[in-house]
């Protein structure tokens, strides 16, 4: 019977006291479940997200996998004691939450529905764009930006998506390599950011690639604050290259009180809320990758920990 430890902190646990069980018993799975232990040595499982209880992972000399709550896993894939395995949350949840949010922060830009305010004033001479007459770039096409980029080209949006290694997703125009990178951003008037936090990735949104877009172009960030250049982005604001960011996720995080973005007027902010982990869905992950740990078999959504991602 293998030991669960759940250290992704006492906060989450209450969302996963029921649920979590449920699930190792609907996978067959008979499990100790701790929220604590003296004795790492025989924990065989962690669950595990970031401001959890571990910090440590050398005491864990049984351990078959570290599985993660979060999706991303840029605070602790480069900690040297976490040598097990290490698993990222991926889910069919996760997936459809980022794909409403992405799908409605592009509308709203697309549509221009800012523009209509409570104030008297009937702007009636402005006609958008239809959605075949814009291209949206995602950069990313992992798990998330893959369902994002098919539910844009769906709405009949023009998508480039970029991507690490080259890919070819149907309805979608798919780069690869930095050269790759300048050809999406050079055609995006909305481009989407839903790549990992790396060293290759970590401020890739800088000054000249900002000036890449068509001017007037949108930013919407749901990846990882990180991958903007702040300081370019808040120039490229004030000189209209880019006409609005609607941004998730932040350097810091609570963004603090006084930084820049929350004053800026074409600047959204919305506070890492764009695809949440949902419990029931997540044990269901959690369990299956249990259940292939105890018979044997390769674990789901393994984390390349030289890649980062
Ligand atoms: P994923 O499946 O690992 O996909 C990552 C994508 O990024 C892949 O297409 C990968 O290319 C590409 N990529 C990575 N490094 C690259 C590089 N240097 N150059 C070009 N492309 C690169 O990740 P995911 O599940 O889609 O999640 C993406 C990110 O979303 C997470 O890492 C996390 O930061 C963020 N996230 C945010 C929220 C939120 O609520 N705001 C929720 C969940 C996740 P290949 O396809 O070639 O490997």
């Amino acid at each position: 019977m293998p030991t669960i430890l759940f250290a992704a902190g006492p906060a989450l646990w209450p969302e996963y006291q029921h649920c979590l069980p449920e699930a190792l018993a609907e996978a067959g799975i008979k499990a100790t479940i701790l929220l604590e232990t003296l004795h790492p040595e025989t924990v065989d499982y962690i669950i595990f997200a970031p401001g959890g209880t571990v910090t440590d992972f050398t005491p864990f000399t049984r351990c078959k996998a570290v599985l993660s709550l979060w999706a991303g896993v840029e605070k602790y894939v480069g900690n040297p004691t976490l040598t097990q395995p290490l698993a990222r949350m991926v889910n069919p949840d996760l997936t459809e939450g980022m794909v409403e949010y992405v799908v409605g922060h592009v509308l709203r830009l697309h549509l221009g529905m800012d523009r209509y305010l409570q104030d008297g004033v009937w702007r009636n001479h402005i006609l958008p764009p239809l959605a075949r007459e814009r291209t949206v770039a995602v950069l990313g096409l992992g798990e998330l930006g893959r369902a994002s980029a098919q539910a844009l080209a769906a709405l009949r949006f023009k998508v480039a998506g970029w991507s690490q290694s080259a890919r070819d997703l149907p309805g979608v125009s798919c780069f690869s390599g930095p050269d790759g990178l300048d050809k999406a951003l050079s055609q995006a008037e909305i481009a989407v950011l839903l790549l990992p936090l790396t060293p290759d990735t970590t401020n890739l949104l800088d000054a000249r690639r900002l000036a890449l877009m068509p001017a007037g172009a949108a930013i919407l960030n749901p990846g990882r604050g990180a991958l903007i250049d702040d300081a370019a982005l808040l120039a490229a604001l004030e000189a209209g290259q880019i006409s609005h960011a609607t941004l998730d996720v932040f350097r810091t995080e609570p963004l603090p009180q006084d930084h820049p973005y929350w004053r800026h007027p074409r600047v959204t902010v919305t506070p890492h809320v764009a695809a949440d982990t949902r419990a029931g869905s997540a044990t269901r992950v959690l369990a299956e990758n249990v259940r292939r740990g105890e018979a044997g078999e390769p674990l789901l959504y393994l984390v390349d920990k030289t890649r980062g991602y």
